[in-house]
């Protein structure tokens, strides 16, 4: 070792920070440390072979790619050897002298937040290279890039304050690290116990990882994904996903396919049961993992599936795909397109198969994901209608469940010719909007439009399968020219009810553009609509959350003449001030029921006095 290539550097701030926590924690379950170093090696490996897509001067590039563990009882130290990428003298000290891991910051800050829960969080998620010091009192990293003109590097540390460098002989690609193990942790050098660790946290790892001098990689390698899905039991689906993304949870589903033809395709898509990723896991973007010919071309791969299904984690591998390094190039070929296709025509029809066949995982599915196959239908202009297929909504017929629009169809009623939907604030004022009278005889169902994105879904959405959805709201108009040119309404045209809606008229002159006599309600006095050919009320919905100006059309009030309110108020003497209150307040119940009344409180004062002038009585 020369004496100018030696050198005593401290660690960042952060770094010993994280060094000391780890030390000093007594985490039972450590062992994660071979999980982080294993998980290293392999990615150094991964790297190198992409690198071979475009870099010719690279040492021993016959070499099979391999990970070995040695363990040495008498020494007490356990080396995990790579021949991947390996690191420069300046990318060991990026690397290994400052925090890379992204993990790791949010690590420290949750240690902050939570103090006494620190074992807890140590295994949720990896602390990376640094984990190591929980088990080693010094660590020897040797270091060979993988260029013939690399000078192969040596760091030693003892995790407190600083590290040394020099030069190191090694003389063959890749890192060996040398764990000297501190005097607890004696189960390390154990063969059998470090066989289990790597079954257990590192299985699928797809390079063979080697112990002392075995022939046979101890992890199972193959890739989970190219396996016969007949031959791949739940449990193996269930520990794939485990050592791929830490996540505590099951996932809700996966859909594993292994097709031929027309692209020669594997794929292994998981629906994790909550859309953030955990904070800690290892996948730290949104996207699949895309595999060329074995070879891993891109880590978070966004443009295989739909922007809807972008909560999806999984890996997708094919021997069509173009063994290129340019995103552009792999994106405009036309395998991707076919391999696209597919992707999302067999998980829209395995979403489809679920809501059929276990409706309750589909409602969890539509619970947690909904809003984003929504979005979908609303703004992408290559997939919705697609996911048209999925969209589900609660309805009059099935308040606690989603109805997917098929369903919808299928149990139309005789003669039902469109589907029916109302926009809402919530269920609550759905379910009791004096719309709903309009069907009721006729036993039609109502979709529930709750969801502020609803509106924006609808503009989309002006059919399905060749029925118009329609908003009862604005069904059975009053007063509009009927398609036969008849008027149906006979009690419009009688002289006891005319006086009533001149009185009703002046009485809300400045609130409504119209009032008119309507035969389709049932139980309620009375209710509002748009005048024909106005803005619709999801436009006016939309424009509301754009925060867009709009010329708000007035509204019409439609009263129904058989009700006793109405045939009471017809009696009363155009003067009364209660009978003028009574009006006012059927027009904002009407408000109310429409989401549309813009201070509700405001209405108590004139309750009030109604209620007093009625004990006057
Ligand atoms: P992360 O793996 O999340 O980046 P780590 O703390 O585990 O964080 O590792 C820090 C960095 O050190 C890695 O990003 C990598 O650049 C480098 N490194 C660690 N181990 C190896 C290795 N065996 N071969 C090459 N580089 C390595
Ligand atoms: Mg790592």
């Amino acid at each position: 070792m020369t004496e100018e290539n030696h050198q005593n550097i401290p660690f960042k701030a952060e770094t010993r920070q994280l060094l000391q926590i780890l030390i000093h924690s007594l985490y039972a379950e450590r062992e994660v440390f071979l999980r982080e170093l294993i998980s290293n090696a392999s990615d150094a490996l991964t790297r190198l072979e992409f690198l071979m897509l475009t870099e010719k001067n690279i040492l021993e590039p016959e070499a099979e790619p391999n990970i070995r563990i040695k363990l040495d009882k008498e020494k007490r130290t356990l080396t995990i050897s790579d021949n991947g990428i390996g690191m420069s003298r300046t990318e060991i000290v990026d690397n290994l002298g400052t925090i890379a891991h992204s993990g790791v910051k949010q690590f420290l800050s949750a240690v902050q937040e939570s103090n006494s829960s620190l074992p807890d969080i140590i295994g949720q998620f990896g602390v990376g290279f640094y984990s190591a010091f929980m088990v080693a009192d010094h660590i020897d990293v040797h270091s060979h890039g993988f260029s013939p003109e690399h000078q192969a590097v040596l760091w030693q540390s003892d995790g407190n304050e600083t590290y040394t460098l020099g030069d190191s002989d090694k003389a063959n690609r890749g890192t060996d690290i040398i764990l000297h193990l501190n005097d607890t942790a004696d189960e390390f050098l154990e063969e059998q116990r470090i066989r289990t660790i790597i079954k257990k946290h590192s299985d699928f790892i797809p390079f063979p990882i080697f112990l002392n001098d075995g022939e046979e990689p101890v992890n199972r390698r193959t890739a989970l994904w190219r396996q016969s899905p007949m031959s791949t039991e739940d449990k193996e689906y269930e520990d794939f996903y485990r050592q791929y993304t830490l996540d505590f949870y099951e996932p809700i589903t996966h859909l594993h396919m292994v097709i031929d033809a027309p692209v020669q395709l594997y794929a292994l898509l998981y629906l994790p049961e909550h859309p953030e990723r955990q904070m800690f896991s290892p996948r730290q973007q949104e996207g699949l993992e895309l595999y060329a010919r074995k070879v891993l071309i891109q880590e978070y791969n966004v443009d295989l599936l739909p922007r809807a299904f972008r909560f999806l984690q999984g890996v997708v591998d094919s021997e069509d795909i173009p063994l290129n390094v340019s995103r552009e190039t792999i994106q405009s070929s036309r395998v991707m397109r076919q391999i696209q296709k597919l992707l999302s025509g067999r998980l829209v029809s395995h979403l489809q198969g679920m809501a059929e066949k276990e409706p309750e995982k589909f409602k969890k599915v539509w619970q947690t994901y909904g809003n984003f196959i929504k979005e979908g239908v609303a703004t992408d202009e290559d997939n919705h209608e697609q996911l048209q297929s999925l969209l589900s909504f609660r309805s009059l017929h099935h308040p606690d469940d989603f109805l997917q629009l098929s369903t919808y169809i299928a149990e139309m009623k005789e003669g039902q010719e469109k589907i029916y939907y109302l926009l809402g604030d919530d269920e609550h004022s759905i379910k009791n909007s004096p719309h709903l009278e309009l069907i009721e005889a006729d036993g039609f169902d109502v979709l529930f439009m709750t969801d502020d994105i609803d509106p924006f879904v609808l503009l989309r959405l002006k059919e399905f399968e060749g029925k118009p959805l329609v908003n009862i709201a604005n069904e059975g108009r009053e007063n509009q020219p009927d398609n036969d040119g008849e008027k149906k309404d006979e009690a419009r045209e009688t002289d006891q009810v005319n006086p009533l809606v001149d009185f009703i008229r002046d009485v809300l002159a400045d609130k409504v553009i119209d009032v008119k006599v309507t035969t389709r309600l049932t139980r309620s006095p009375a209710r509002l609509v748009d005048p024909e050919g106005s803005m619709t009320q999801e436009m006016q919905r939309v424009y509301e959350m754009l925060d867009r100006e709009y010329e708000r059309t007035g509204k019409i009030l439609e009263i129904n003449p058989g009700h006793p309110l109405m045939k009471k108020l017809s009696e009363q003497d155009r003067n009364d001030p209660l009978a003028h209150m009574i009006i006012r307040q059927v027009y904002e119940d009407c408000l109310l029921q429409e989401g549309l009344h813009p201070d509700p409180v405001s209405m108590i004062d004139r309750i009030q006095k109604i209620m007093e002038a009625l004990m006057d009585k």
